[in-house]
């Protein structure tokens, strides 16, 4: 499966922005102009997870939480359930985003953890793996991937994760303005396509769709989606205006 078959999927993260009100507005601004070429997801607050799949039923644009926690239900005060998000409407949930890793110390472990109880309950995770500036510089990308990669998915078949969807976000170009060039992304993308290759199988890499996410904007998705590894975007600042991200989800590849 190439490029061409791999459908692709453009999420908007809305992060700790908006109301009820304004989420579901935002999401019926963007039915209308979902391109028939790719998906669409949105990513509100908890809050307005359920307003938000109710506004876009039938439309085709779909509805991840922003995280879940990793048991099934019981004392976990301030924690919402994958069961919980299945309530409320949604079919995704990103797991692992890099604000998650570093301001609330979600490990490897516990990315584990969360992706294993999405699966239980029928949620199709959006697994976030990225190096920082510094392990950048130092040479370390690669390592750090292989390492999130590695303990993100470790125990699963390729059965068990056959709707999973990578995110490849560089922390040093998430909400900095600072995108990475086509040609970093794509090489991350080869690098995470082919670890998954060794972890899932081959047949299984080919069709796992990969999105980039950092600082994504009306200006850069063209040229980041003529890379033949770039399966989507994972948009976070750009998502939370409608003609900026329907641009984005309307996004031109070069014939
Ligand atoms: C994100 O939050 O996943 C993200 C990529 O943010 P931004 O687009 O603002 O860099």
């Amino acid at each position: 499966m190439s490029a061409a078959t791999r459908k692709p999927l453009i999420a908007g993260n809305w992060k700790m922005h908006n109301t009820i009100d304004e989420s579901a507005a935002l999401a019926k601004a963007l039915a209308g102009g979902a391109s028939a070429d790719a998906q669409t997801l949105v990513a509100p607050s908890f809050t307005a997870l359920n307003a938000v799949a109710r506004a876009v039923k039938g439309t085709g644009i779909l509805v991840a939480a922003q995280d879940c926690c990793w048991e099934d239900k019981g004392a976990f005060t301030g924690a919402v359930s994958p069961a919980q998000i299945k309530d409320a409407g949604a079919t995704h949930v990103i797991i692992g985003h890099s604000e998650r890793r570093a301001i609330f110390g979600d490990t490897d472990g516990i990315v584990n953890r969360k992706i294993a109880a999405a699966l239980r309950h029928g949620l199709v995770p959006v697994f976030c793996v990225g190096e920082t500036l510094e392990e950048r510089e130092s040479g370390k990308t690669e390592k750090v991937l292989e390492t999130q990669l590695e303990g993100g998915l470790k125990g699963f078949s390729a059965a068990q994760l056959s709707e999973l969807v990578i995110a490849y976000e560089p922390v040093w170009a998430i909400g900095t303005g600072k995108t990475a060039t086509p040609q970093q992304a794509q090489d991350a993308h080869l690098f995470i396509r082919g670890k998954v290759s060794a972890l899932l199988g081959a047949d299984f890499a080919k069709k796992v769709r990969i999105l980039y996410g950092g600082s994504v904007k009306p200006e850069n998705i063209d040229e980041l989606m003529d890379r033949p590894d770039l399966d989507g975007a994972l948009v976070g600042g750009a998502s939370l205006k409608a003609d900026g991200f329907l641009r984005i989800m309307n996004f031109r590849r070069k014939p």
